[in-house]
């Protein structure tokens, strides 16, 4: 709401050019925001809560219904005589498409602005260059919305990846898990994907659909920590996700979190890359005497199945994301720190994270009381890419809504 500018006299203001449009815009994206986070109010209700005269909400709403991003309900019974017309978001009809380029496989969705997907579909590219896997990527997504978005709005591509991301430049500048460096995606892109496209770190696409549609709904100040084969932490600043001046924030895969000498690649012992991360439990799993486990979830099955082992190993991991998380509270002083990515998938053994930030955290025990699980219990980067489409749409509405949709067949 931070950049609401009021329009006392209602309607559009005359004679002032860009500035009556940017006006307009501001406050469309307002209303827009509006819906999003509340569904189920009335034009006149909206225009009370925002400070927006009801012909401006009156008009804003038209535009956005033509749009087709906005769903009037059926009208209840109001209070003065009218109709009253709850609105919400469209969730059906327009789409937005979501790419999450992993190192061996990449997912592609479609979703729709209810952060729900409407399909997808799973590309293998193991051993094969960047500019191969995306060629593929892009082969598989033309036939998704071929299959899938006939007759709907396509709205744009959201692109989520590991490593190091400049969002703003279009590029993959190092991707270690893929081996992928230098990468100018949005120039292998050039015109095959829905327009606009949007290129993001994984940890930061995470942070943008729990802003959206997870505990960004209560709180737009958080950190998010990203746990899975990589690791990661995301700020949330009054609602905007903190990049970083290199683009690079969020480093925390080599905070000390063990005075076990386990050798990490960066050349320290007892990093949280090396005590934390999945590769990591399924290592330590194995040393404990689980010999069959191959990759994490295993570990969570067997976790869930009772087995004392697993459950000990995700205990101890939780303990090294518990000290990690305590650091950052101590840093950054946020309303929630949340946990993301596979110990979101154990709540039994969440407990073991609480107690150990209890533990270390200087803020002291109620620093405990704002860790909170992810509300994304499975980690879907694909939908999570897709999201920051979302958030660009929410920005903008009427400046992505294009008139032109794809024939129903
Ligand atoms: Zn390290």
């Amino acid at each position: 709401m931070e950049h609401l500018e009021r329009d006392p006299a209602g309607g559009p203001r005359n004679g002032r050019g860009h500035r009556g449009d940017d006006l307009r815009r501001l406050n469309t994206a307002a209303v827009m925001k509006h819906v999003f986070g509340h569904p189920g109010l009335s034009r006149s209700e909206i225009a009370a809560q925002l400070g927006l005269s009801a012909a401006s909400v009156t008009n804003i709403a038209s535009a956005l219904l033509e749009a087709g991003l906005l769903l009037a309900l059926p009208s209840s019974a109001g209070g003065q005589g009218r109709p009253r017309i709850p609105l919400e978001i469209n969730a059906k009809n327009p789409l937005v498409l979501g790419i999450h380029l992993g190192p061996r496989t990449s997912g592609v969705v479609l979703m729709g602005l209810d952060g729900l997907e409407q399909a997808s579909v799973l590309v293998p590219h193991a051993g094969k260059g960047a500019g191969e896997s995306i060629d593929l990527v892009v082969a598989a997504a033309e036939v998704l919305v071929d299959g899938h978005a006939r007759g709907r709005q396509l709205l744009g591509t959201g692109i989520a990846t590991g490593g190091i991301v400049d969002r703003p430049a279009g590029v993959i500048i190092d991707n270690p898990g893929a081996g992928w460096h230098d990468v100018h995606v949005m120039e292998l892109l050039r015109g095959r994907l829905p327009a606009p496209v949007i290129l993001e770190n994984n940890a930061r696409a995470a942070a943008q659909s729990e802003l959206l549609y997870g505990h960004g709904r209560q709180s737009n100040d958080f950190v998010l920590m990203v746990i899975t084969a990589d690791i990661g932490s995301v700020m949330v600043d009054d609602g905007r996700i903190r990049a970083g001046f290199s683009q690079t924030a969020g480093q925390i895969a080599h905070l000390r979190v063990s005075d076990r000498q386990v050798p990490c690649p960066c050349g320290k012992t007892g990093c949280l890359a090396v005590m934390g991360s999945d590769d990591a439990v399924t290592a330590e799993a194995r040393r404990r005497g689980l010999g069959q486990v191959q990759h994490i979830e295993h570990v969570l099955e067997l976790a869930l199945a009772g087995n004392e082992a697993a459950i000990s190993v995700l205990e101890q991991r939780n303990r090294y994301v518990g000290r990690a998380a305590s650091q950052l509270i101590d840093i950054h002083d946020p309303e929630l720190l949340v946990v993301a990515g596979t110990p979101a998938e154990t709540p039994a053994v969440f407990a073991s994270l609480l107690a150990e930030v209890s533990r270390t955290a200087h803020a002291g025990a109620g620093a405990a009381g704002r860790v909170v699980l992810s509300s994304d219990h499975v980690f879907s980067l694909s939908l999570f890419a897709a999201s920051t489409m979302v958030d660009a749409i929410l920005a903008d509405p009427l400046g992505h809504a294009v008139p032109e949709v794809l024939p129903a067949t």
